[in-house]
């Protein structure tokens, strides 16, 4: 029987030699079938001569025709013009650089065959540096299919993708594994990864090219469909790999949790409940949770955390949250530490800046059991940190931690063969197509709720022109007894920029407006400092307070209701959604100004645009996933877990559905199956779902 094609090192194919395949690896290549899942970016049609009469400007073309003349003309630059003429008219090759050689070469009345980009010229129509070639047959493929492009790096000709693909297609039939079963597929699918992959590499003369640089051939679609599918799968399995390990059942009601529910100064909603709901369930279970809650800024997420936290601690054993910024992490550990600690729970907050002697007495509080509810940033990843008995770990604003970062904590959570529960809350609702792809490993609940009382944010552009009458209006709210947030926003490339940015818009505000409190927040100041001007605006000893994005997630003070945002054209929604979502919190009316400069793009207006029309979460995060992509969406951190080879979220989003439901029916008629898909177009999937 043939090696599968997987287990064929590209060291099996003629010409390639040890350098070559240590290149290929460093592409991602190892065996012949990666080269064939290495696919041509696009194509260019030489199966034909084109007559000059009938060429296109912007349009590839093989051209042939007797030289009438090359001479050099000096222009805004030197160059060397070849005039072509063939029974249909003319056209001039254009050289910018050339040897004596080469012009001495084109001699007239000689035959020559080009190929290039046709383009408008000064002379008519034109092609800029063409190949060409004397002998007539060279250039034009005779096998009537198309000449594909692949992806390349420096040191590696097209000639040299065609040769590696060509004897890569050539063992095609020794077989790619098992396939997908036809019924698995949708109708319009129904075409083996052979033939479709065939096809990509060399489509016949032809066939829509449009279709296939938009990658909505059906041949492509049969591919992106699998690669969804399996990632799919990939997900399930990791889900069911954690779900194999115990977790404790925590199944009596929670009276610990009940007395915080009496205790509260407001009722939970109904969606707080139903969420509060789902997780007691699941923590009844002897099985790991594995949850994510969505619900939209100001939708009472904390206090779902705090319910759990409860739950848990009240059954013996210790409750983790994990929050993304040291500003949140403190902002945690006050809203908990007002609600649990009255009851009795021991808490600690850690962080990077907690002193080391207060951090050995948490580490050593943490392993005996005497500290409860531990709160902090990454630094209750490391691994000095042991629990006595971890029960469950909360992770807000998920969009920061990866996949593998969680996998990390259900580690830490592994006592007496145990392992945690694991809550996950996301700050930013996470467009659906997207969560069937890069969250189908987490059970769903949405806080589709929010409490009762606030008023919707009125939300205005202005621009930079009316700055002053913004400050105005910013005086004005400060002085009847309101607060207000003056956000400086990110400039991507450089932190340090922005911060000085925030330093100077707060030295200018503060001038202008000498009655005012004005106080300054941003990344570069020591976490002391941030806390400290935190606590003074929460407790209203600023009126205002000017910020970089460092206030992004997660901030809580009720009394501000006015936000500026400066350049918000160069935000995301989402992001721009969370800034916003930190006005609105009270029961006065709130505004949101976005101050941007001019001119705007029609693409900057239609964003800003979606924000003044909708205060709804999920509507600005399908917005943003239509208008961005989504590798932007999830943040450059989590980029590595939708990275797909040929399907695109937004592009082919029709196919999640279909290829979840055919997922399900794989795991359940074709487990062996399930295998072979990860493994064809996970390559890492084995590691990730092993960790
Ligand atoms: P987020 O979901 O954005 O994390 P928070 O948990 O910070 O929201 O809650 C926002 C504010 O709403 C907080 O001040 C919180 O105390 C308050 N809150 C939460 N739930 C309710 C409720 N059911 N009724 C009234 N206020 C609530
Ligand atoms: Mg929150």
């Amino acid at each position: 029987m043939a090696t599968p094609l997987d287990q064929q090192p590209v060291t099996a194919l003629k010409g390639v030699g040890p350098g070559l395949a240590k290149k290929l690896s460093q592409l991602g290549i190892a065996s012949v079938q990666d080269l064939l899942f290495h696919l041509p970016l696009r194509y260019q049609d030489r199966t034909r001569i084109t007559p000059i009469g009938a060429a296109q400007p912007g349009v590839e073309a093989v051209i042939e025709g007797t030289i009438r003349g090359a001479d050099v003309v000096f222009g805004r630059r030197r160059s060397l013009l070849c005039r072509l003429q063939d029974n249909t008219g003319t056209i001039t090759l254009r050289f910018f650089h050339f040897s004596k050689a080469q012009q001495a070469g084109l001699k007239t009345g000689d035959t020559l065959r080009c190929f290039g980009e046709v383009r408008r010229g000064s002379a008519g129509l034109e092609l800029v540096h063409p190949e060409y070639r004397h002998t007539t047959t060279a250039m034009l493929a005779d096998d009537g299919r198309l000449t594909p492009i692949y992806p390349t790096t420096a040191g590696f000709t097209q000639q040299r993708w065609r040769m590696l693909t060509e004897q890569a297609l050539a063992r095609l039939d020794h077989g790619l594994g098992q396939s997908l079963p036809d019924a698995l597929l949708p109708d319009a699918l129904r075409v083996s990864l052979a033939d479709a992959l065939h096809f990509l590499h060399r489509p016949p003369r032809g066939v829509d090219l449009k279709q296939l640089a938009e990658g909505v051939h059906p041949f492509q679609q049969r591919l992106a469909f699998e690669e969804l599918l399996s990632h799919n799968l990939s997900l399930r399995r990791l889900r069911a790999r954690l779900q194999q390990h115990s977790a404790p059942a925590m199944k009596a009601p929670g009276q610990l949790s009940q007395q915080l529910l009496q205790r509260l100064p407001f009722t939970l909603t109904g969606a707080q409940q139903r969420a509060v709901h789902d997780i007691v369930t699941d923590l009844a279970k002897a099985q790991p949770m594995l949850r994510l809650v969505q619900g939209d800024v100001g939708s009472g997420k904390t206090v779902v955390a705090a319910m759990a936290a409860a739950h848990v601690i009240g059954h013996g054993y210790q409750t983790a949250l994990m929050a993304p910024t040291e500003v949140l992490a403190t902002q945690h550990a006050n809203a908990l530490s007002q609600w649990l600690q009255p009851l009795g729970v021991r808490m600690a907050l850690l962080t990077s800046q907690t002193p080391k002697k207060q951090k050995a007495e948490i580490l050593a509080g943490l392993q005996d059991g005497d500290i409860q509810l531990a709160i902090g940033t990454h630094a209750l990843f490391q691994e000095s940190v042991c629990f006595h008995r971890l029960g469950l770990a909360i992770i807000d604003e998920q969009h920061r931690f990866g996949v593998h970062q969680r996998l990390a904590l259900s580690e830490k959570g592994q006592s007496e063969g145990a392992r945690a529960h694991q809550l996950i809350m996301t700050a930013t609702p996470i467009p659906r197509t997207l969560a069937m792809s890069a969250y189908a490993d987490l059970d769903n609940t949405i806080i589709d709720e929010l409490p009762p009382g606030r008023t919707p944010i009125q939300t205005v552009l202005v621009d930079n022109s009316r700055r002053d009458e913004v400050i105005e209006r910013v005086h004005k709210a400060c002085r009847e007894g309101r607060q207000a947030y003056w956000v400086c926003t990110l400039i991507e490339e450089s932190e340090e920029l922005d911060c000085e940015a925030a330093e100077a818009t707060h030295a200018a505000l503060s001038t202008a407006l000498p009655d005012v409190r004005v106080g300054l927040i941003h990344g570069r100041l020591k976490p002391a400092d941030k806390n400290a001007v935190m606590t003074a605006f929460k407790h209203g000893e600023l009126d205002l307070l000017v910020a970089t994005t460092v206030i992004e997630v997660g901030v809580d003070v009720p009394n501000a209701s006015l936000m500026i945002i400066e350049n918000p054209e160069r935000l995301g929604l989402a992001q721009l959604h969370q800034l916003r979502g930190r006005v609105g919190r009270g029961s006065a009316e709130s505004h949101c100004v976005l101050l941007y400069a001019k001119p705007l793009s029609h693409y900057a207006k239609e964003r800003l645009a979606t924000m003044r029309e909708t205060n709804d979460g999920f509507v600005i995060a399908e917005k943003d996933l239509e208008l961005r992509g989504p590798g932007e969406l999830l943040g450059a951190r989590q980029a590595g877990l939708v990275q797909f080879r040929i399907a695109d979220l937004q592009r082919d989003a029709a196919l999640l559905e279909p290829a979840r439901h055919a997922a399900e029916t794989v795991l359940q008629q074709h487990a062996a199956l399930a295998e072979t898909l990860i493994a064809r177009w996970l390559p890492d999937g084995e590691r990730l779902a092993g960790a």
